[in-house]
């Protein structure tokens, strides 16, 4: 009789514990699939003026005399992204982690993830940023800044960011 009701109790919080288990296992995915990895600070917030939505840069090499070249990381929120803007000497992409999208004015919008490489053109309109539920993590490089870093146009609208 006690050792029935002692396995009773044992069977009973090991449902408990079970299921308990398995809702933290479900809220972590859930966490997971929303977040992405990142490999450097996450960075200052960037400035309305030119993101819509929550996007952090975080800086890795200056531009300086010897290399003219700007490296740095950014991280999009889902749904965040940057105005229409061009670099006069063009941006070399490096997508980390997450999904996000990448325009050039006049063409179809594309979708980046993990591992892909942009190389975006002197002197061409476009934005980048993160999908609307997954995030983006993406380093940027900008070579030759002797000839300018970048030029900031409008904002992308929500038609132009689903389209
Ligand atoms: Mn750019």
């Amino acid at each position: 009789m006690r050792l029935s009701m002692i396995t009773a109790i044992a069977l009973y919080s090991l449902v408990i514990t079970g299921c308990k288990e398995q809702t933290n296992a479900q809220t972590d995915k859930q966490a997971t699939a929303a977040k992405v990895q990142s490999i450097f600070p996450k960075g200052e917030k960037g400035s309305s003026e030119y993101f819509t939505g929550n996007a952090y840069t975080n800086g890795l090499v200056p531009a300086d005399s010897t290399y003219a070249t700007l490296v740095g990381n950014v991280y999009f929120e889902p749904g965040a992204r940057s105005n229409w803007h061009r670099h006069p000497a063009g941006q070399i992409l490096i997508i980390t982690d997450g999904v996000g999208y990448y325009q050039i004015k006049g063409q179809a919008r594309q979708t980046m993830r993990k591992g892909d490489v942009i190389q975006c053109p002197p002197n061409t309109v476009h934005w980048h940023g993160a999908s609307s539920d997954t995030g983006l993590q993406q380093l940027y490089i900008i070579p030759n800044t002797e000839k300018g870093i970048v030029e900031w146009m409008e904002p992308v609208t929500d038609e132009e960011y689903s389209n």
